[in-house]
Parts: C-alpha cells; structure tokens; sequence
C-alpha cells in the first residue's frame, strides 16, 4: 500500500508542533502558513454547490451584510481564512473517514504539497477546487499508515488463537489496577423486563440466557455498567416506546478492577502499541469479542474482579472524531494530549459473577428513565466512490 504520510504532513518543526498540540487545532498539520487566516477569504457558504458543505459552512459566522463578492449572493455566510481551512478538514478529510474492522482513516486528504489528483468529481470536485484557490491546497486519494488499519503486532497476535495469550499476558502486566469503593455508583439499565421487583434482577443475566458476548461467556456471567448514564442508555440500545429502569449500583466492599481505560506514557510505536491495540478492540464490533472474552477470563483468574473499560460509544458520547492523529501518529501518543484523550474515554464497567447475589454490589436505587428529547451534533462529509451526478 502506498504511504503518502509523510508528504502529507509537510516539513517537520518541532516548536511548531509543541506550540499546535498545546491548543490542538488538528487540522494545523494540513497549512503552514497562519498570519493571514483571520483575514476575509473573499467568499461564503453560498459559493459551494454542495449542499452539505453550505450546511456546514453556514455554522460559520453570520451572514453578510452585503453580497458576496464572489457569488454575490446576499444570504451567505461570512468566511474567514481560518473558518475554509476548518471547513475543507471536517468536510473532506473528517467527513470521508471509513472505519474498517479495527481502525479508521480518511479516503481524501490535502496538503500544500501536492496538486490535486483524486478523482473527486460533480459538485464535490468544483467544491474542492473552491479551497484550492483559497487555501493552495491539492486533494488526494490517501494512503494511510498500515498502524491506522489495525496492522500492528499486538493486534495481529490478538487476532491469532495460538498468539493471543502471550500478548494478554503483557496487557495484564502493563496496565493498572484500579480499585472501586464503597461510594463508587455507576448505573446499570435494563429495559422492557417482564417483572422488576427485585433487586437482584440487575443482577448479571441467569446462566441459561449467557450467551456469548464482549465479556461474557457460557460458564462467566457478566455484568454491565457505567458511571455515566447515558452512556448506558447508548449501550443498552433503548428504543423510544422502551420501558427503561436503571439500578444505581454501590460496591459494598473495595472492587479490584482491570484499568483498560489507562492511556499510556511515551507509547511511541504505534506498530507495537498495547493501547492503539485496545483502542481499536473497543470501538470493534462483535467478531473482536473472541479476544475480549479471553481477556476476562484471563482477568479472572489473575484475581481481578472485574474490568475496566473504554465504551464503544466513546467517541460518540464525547463529540470526537472516531481517531485522530497529528503529524501521522495518534494524538494519543503525545503526553500534552493526555487530558484530552481522557475526556475522549468513557468508562465501563463489568463485573465478573452475580456481584448482587454475592454481596458485592448493593442496588442503592431504581428509577425508571423516560427520553425527554434526542440531540445530535451532525457532520457532513462528501459522496465518494459514487458515479451518480447531482444536478442543480
Ligand atoms: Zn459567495
């Protein structure tokens, strides 16, 4: 596969990075040069053809007050330099991300260092041809890093039957433990049950409804939870005409937890990387849960209670880009990122057994939960690989 990477990233410079990372603009990596960006770029949300992209370009400003000097429409909205460079990376390069199995990368990027060469055609191309002139940029099929799309050797070792212990084994002696008190509530919701008047029915599911799952397995119930609420409601996939109830959850005794929510320090090789390993095995669909399953019971025979982990509604929950890199390397591994990629992971927990019926847990509450209203925050991105023209 091509790598385009380093192309794409323009010359290095160190204090430039430091001072970007600092206030994490990520699509700094793409433009050099920022003295002119708060200037006019002389054209608005109206001079695209794409609807989408006027719809992402109007959160933008206000409108102008006279008209555009370029479309002279009267009802678009003012764009700066530094709103087209923000515009053109969520729209082509955040908008034409596809995730694969474990990982993701955008199928279009740009750089001040190419001419355009992708195949970006109709109005998405003319659109593209827009920032060109605006920005200097060219547009370009990309090639991404191979770490981006899941091959690296942790995973690849994870994914193997015969591997996968030893690379466990590491993950079990590389991250932390964590230790839940008393006082340490996290939510757990169940919907549409047929009866609810026991406590013990936000307990771990009965052995002979287990079946296979991200943890659990015929022989190791598990159970679900998290601090955060609404997480558990993503989690739990509730519908609107759902009959929803959540127990507040409070261990009784302190709870050994494998922490996989840890982000390292200095984990530079994103091709050896435990965490971008775990990273991908979270936000992974069914056919990963072979390897976490292993992990659990691994996790359980090394003592621990339960385990730790990242939602797959992570980046969802908290507003983020499915993965995010600068530079070519995720800005996970760059410790001024810490704090950020934190807010990013939202926790889950899941404990081993029947931690109610083994007086591990107190149920402290249950409350039914009604959706009083679903916001989301949507972001356009371009029709790619599509032969179908939009006629105006
Ligand atoms: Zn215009």
């Amino acid at each position: 596969m091509k790598n385009k990477d380093s192309k794409s990233t323009g010359k290095f410079d160190a204090d430039r990075m430091a001072r970007m990372v600092q206030v994490f603009e990520p699509m700094y990596p793409f433009f050099s040069k920022e003295e002119t960006e708060e200037q006019d770029s002389g054209i608005c949300s109206a001079c695209f053809s794409d609807v989408g992209l006027r719809i992402e370009a109007e959160k933008f400003s206000s409108q102008l007050s006279q008209p555009c000097p370029n479309c002279k429409a009267q009802d678009g909205h003012r764009l700066t330099i530094k709103d087209c460079k923000i515009l053109a990376y969520r729209f082509y390069i955040l908008g034409s991300v596809q995730r694969v199995d474990y990982g993701a990368a955008p199928i279009v990027v740009f750089n001040e260092h190419q001419k355009t060469t992708s195949t970006l055609s109709g109005v998405i191309g003319e659109d593209a041809r827009v920032f060109e002139d605006i920005l200097g940029v060219g547009f370009f099929e990309y090639g991404p890093n191979l770490w981006m799309l899941g091959e690296t050797t942790p995973l690849q070792c994870l994914r193997k039957k015969r591997e996968r212990p030893a690379v466990i084994h590491d993950i079990l002696q590389s991250y932390p433990t964590h230790v839940s008190q008393p006082g340490d509530i996290f939510f757990r919701v169940r919907t549409n049950p047929s009866e609810l008047t026991k406590p013990e029915q936000f307990d771990s599911p009965p052995s002979h409804i287990i079946t296979n799952g991200r943890f659990e397995s015929k022989g190791l119930a598990v159970l679900y939870g998290s601090p955060d609420l609404e997480t558990c409601i993503h989690e739990s996939r509730t519908a609107v005409d759902d009959l929803i109830y959540v127990a507040t959850l409070d261990p009784v005794q302190p709870l050994k937890l494998l922490d996989l929510t840890h982000i390292p320090e200095n984990d530079v090789n994103p091709f050896e990387s435990l965490d971008i390993a775990l990273h991908y095995i979270f936000r992974a669909g069914n056919y990963s849960y072979e390897i976490t399953r292993t992990l659990a019971r691994s996790a359980l025979n090394a003592g621990y209670d339960g385990i730790l982990f990242p939602s797959y509604f992570s980046s969802l929950r908290a507003g983020a880009p499915v993965f995010e890199t600068l530079w070519g390397l995720p800005t996970r591994s760059f410790p001024q990122m810490q704090s950020r990629i934190r807010s990013q992971t939202i926790p889950n927990v899941c404990l081993f057994g029947r931690p109610v019926a083994e007086k591990k847990l107190i149920v402290r509450s249950i409350n039914r939960v009604h959706l009083e209203q679903a916001i989301y925050r949507l972001r356009m991105g371009p029709l790619l690989n599509e032969k179908i023209q939009i006629s105006d």
